[in-house]
């Protein structure tokens, strides 16, 4: 094995959907919707499967089917406030995975610092050792004690002199994740502004992984940090259809940024994958032309989805402090971390089963009801009723 893959033999992925397919658990180790994707996007796939065009299954242009980078760069033109150039300032990958790993290859240089916000999507790690990149971690910290109410991902920040300490000549690209997987904190505008002065005092990229963007909270906002002064010029921005039309599955993503940064995209993803699936990305292209009359309004899927996930996350704390759990509010994205050290491992093994029953739509509305039973069983460990109640959850 060369040495710079040493380390990363395992993937928790890799582990947990074999797994799940082994043991047929609920699996709550990977964030999926299992809810269905908006219907305007299986029709469009099936009619673009099935239809005259047949020339739709063959190769499209490397750098992204034509109809799709066109529609990108309408959404983001609007979004960002500048005319992006859908030839040279859009690329498409094959999911926000090769996104990341085109954009890290394409920038990193042996002994390149890279910063790397804690906690972290797992991946970026690998992928900057891969680059001969050296990772350089900063954790986001609990800023207060928090009393009187649950912590939420909010009260999760960079300590600024640390994060000024982080930044020297060596210093190449930081990454940030916003809304963060899998804390769902959103970066607010002064912590944004703060990294921004940085990359530009130290002439250093950001690369935003933004794929949870549409998966905000009220109140928070989602901030692309490529918008803020002087920073359109180094930040190369990260999206997926996956997670905006709730279709994981389509392995569909997508860069964005200046051309001189994009071509080094177009170099990595030219000679690696050389282009993506063209009938998922004229399925997604009419994914966006459908959003985007409608942009901002309450039909917009990407601001439904986030009100119906925002009802979840609600229920989801509600129940996990309940029964004794500490929470952190997440502010966006699909996932709660919980603390669970005040509970008994068995307890927490029973628990499990039901949350994620909270989570699936087609339970959700039972779920008030078995919560009741739930939590009055939960007084009565290892009473005969637990097992009972294990089986119905589990049919
Ligand atoms: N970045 C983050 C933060 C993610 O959570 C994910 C998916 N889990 C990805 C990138 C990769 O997205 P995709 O499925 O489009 O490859
Ligand atoms: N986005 C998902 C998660 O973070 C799954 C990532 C993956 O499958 N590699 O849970």
């Amino acid at each position: 094995l060369p040495r710079r893959f040493a380390g990363s033999e395992k993937s928790v992925w890799v582990e947990y959907i074999q797994l799940a397919s082994e043991y047929n658990p609920l699996n709550l180790g990977q964030g999926f919707p299992d809810f269905p994707p908006p219907k305007y996007a299986t029709d469009a796939l099936a009619k673009v499967a099935t239809g005259e065009n047949y020339m739709i299954h063959q190769y499209t242009r490397g750098f992204g089917h034509p109809r799709l980078v066109a529609a990108l760069a309408k959404l983001y033109s609007q979004l960002i406030g500048r005319e992006i150039n859908p030839q040279t300032e859009i690329v498409t990958t094959l999911g926000a995975y090769e996104a990341l790993y085109s954009t890290i290859t394409g920038h990193v240089d042996d002994g390149d610092e890279v910063i790397i916000i804690e906690p972290f999507f797992d991946c970026y790690e690998p992928m900057v050792k891969y680059a001969g990149g050296v990772p350089r971690f900063i954790p986001l910290r609990l800023k207060s004690e928090v009393k009187g109410r649950l912590p939420s991902s909010g009260d999760y920040v960079l300590d600024p002199n640390e994060l000024e300490s982080m930044f020297n000549t060596k210093t190449k690209i930081i990454i940030l994740n916003t809304p963060n997987n899998p804390l769902g904190k959103v970066f607010t505008e002064k912590e944004l502004v703060h990294i921004a002065d940085l990359c530009k005092k130290w002439n250093v990229l950001c690369i935003s992984d933004e794929v949870y963007e549409w998966l905000v909270f009220k109140p928070n906002k989602h901030i692309r940090i490529a918008t803020l002064p002087g920073m359109w010029e180094r930040t190369l921005t990260i999206g997926s259809a996956g997670k905006t039309f709730s279709l994981t599955g389509w392995k569909l993503g997508w860069v964005y940024g200046p051309a001189n940064l994009m071509v080094n995209i177009q170099m990595i993803h030219q000679n690696s994958v050389y282009t993506g699936v063209t009938p998922i990305q004229e399925a997604a292209a009419i994914g966006f032309e459908t959003e985007l009359p409608r942009l901002g309004t309450d039909e917009c899927y990407f601001i439904s989805m986030p009100k119906e996930l925002e009802k979840k996350r609600d229920y989801t704390v509600k129940f996990l402090s309940d029964v004794g759990m500490v929470p952190i509010v997440p502010e966006g994205g699909y996932f709660i971390i919980a603390d669970w050290s005040p509970l008994d491992s068995a307890q927490v093994a029973y628990l499990s089963v039901a949350v994620i029953m909270t989570v699936n739509n087609s339970n959700f509305d039972k779920s008030d009801e078995l919560q009741a039973e739930i939590l009055d069983d939960i007084n009565k460990p290892r009473s005969n009723k637990r097992k009972k109640h294990v089986k119905t959850i589990k049919s």
